[in-house]
């Protein structure tokens, strides 16, 4: 969410942007261990199929349990795999379908933890950007810029469609 101040809302250092780097990684990591938490994602001894260089990261940042990870390979049984998509994406989706007269719940299965869609696309690309990671490109397309849109509008809209999303 980009806000035209000159200063962190955390901390008062000059900024572009609503957090300076260190509040938004404070922000960030703390609303994904909440995420996580929440939704009983990541218990202890888990075995999780991490994929993408985002994630192996951040890890040590937001994990507090014990778990067995692989880097690669097929998804087996007792394993969960987590995901990349984010919130932009599921709301995309959601949008589409609304659009087309369809409603539109999103479901995982037990073995996906969509960590991110607690992330907007942007919040996802500067914690990137942080890592040095480079994201695969987004298309844009008119549902997307219209989201967009009405986020600029109204900042806090994306966080706001995504509770009709999933429930
Ligand atoms: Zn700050």
């Amino acid at each position: 969410m980009m806000v035209k101040s000159t200063v962190c809302k955390k901390c008062n250092k000059s900024t572009k942007l609503e957090f300076c780097n260190g509040c938004f990684l404070d922000v960030i990591y703390k609303r994904l261990r909440k995420h996580i938490r929440a939704n009983q994602y990541i218990k202890r001894n888990d075995h999780l199929l991490v994929k993408d260089e985002l994630t192996k990261k951040i890890f040590p940042s937001i994990l507090n349990t014990p778990v067995t990870i692989k880097f690669k390979g097929k998804l087996l049984p007792r394993y969960k795999e987590i995901l990349t998509i984010c919130l932009d994406d599921i709301e995309e989706l959601y949008l589409d379908k609304l659009f087309h007269g369809k409603s539109f719940k999103m479901k995982f299965s037990k073995q996906q933890i969509p960590l991110y869609i607690c992330l907007t696309k942007e919040e996802l690309q500067r914690l990137a950007k942080f890592h040095k990671i480079k994201l695969p490109k987004r298309k844009k397309t008119l549902i997307s810029e219209f989201l967009d849109y009405f986020e600029k509008q109204v900042p806090g809209t994306k966080f706001n469609i995504k509770k009709s999303i999933l429930s």
